[in-house]
């Protein structure tokens, strides 16, 4: 399956000099979807994963997706004030500005072996707060895995882990 004729890339978005991988294209196509979800889940199906943790908004179309297929828990990472039950609050800088991640306290129980799923690894900023946001609930993060990685802007240099995927990686 050629997954990259799926991505639609929009210029000037969400501001003037990015090209923006819009993975909506794929999702609509159903054997895309199928096939891309398969292609994740499959490097993990041996591999020892009690939960997939996946960060708003698609990283849940991402993740929860490979973590039925791998029979495994799915765990969201929200944007602040929108989990109900007792979190635990990441504050993390951007380019511009700061985000707030949230996660449920009894979402991941130490020692549990997580995998972390996002649509797209760029500078890795996301990532990196989610994969300190796993290891202070006392997870371990055993490995990650993207859709889309844009190699240029070094996310897997940042990250520094010796297990992450990728479907889609972009020069
Ligand atoms: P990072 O934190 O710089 O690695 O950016 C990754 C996050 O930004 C992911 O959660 C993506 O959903 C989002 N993102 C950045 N660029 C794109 C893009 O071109 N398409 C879709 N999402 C993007």
């Amino acid at each position: 399956m050629k997954f990259k004729e799926k991505i639609r890339e929009i210029q000037d978005f969400p501001e003037k000099g990015i090209q923006f991988k819009d993975i909506t294209t794929l999702l609509k196509d159903g054997k895309a979807f199928h096939a891309a979800i398969n292609q994740l889940a499959q490097p993990f199906r041996h591999q020892d994963i009690d939960l997939v943790v996946g960060p708003e908004a698609r990283g849940f179309v991402v993740g929860a997706p490979v973590a039925y297929a791998l029979g495994v828990g799915f765990v969201p990472v929200r944007k602040s004030g929108k989990l109900p039950g007792e979190t635990l609050s990441y504050r993390y800088t951007l380019e511009y500005g700061e985000n707030v991640l949230e996660v449920h306290r009894d979402a991941v129980k130490p020692g549990q072996k997580v995998l972390i799923a996002d649509d797209l690894l760029a500078t890795g900023g996301t990532t990196r707060a989610v994969v300190q946001m796993v290891e202070q609930l006392g997870g371990e993060v055993v490995g990650l895995t993207f859709m889309i990685e844009l190699l240029y802007l070094k996310g897997r240099q940042l990250l520094g882990h010796d297990n992450i995927t990728s479907l889609l990686k972009y020069k």
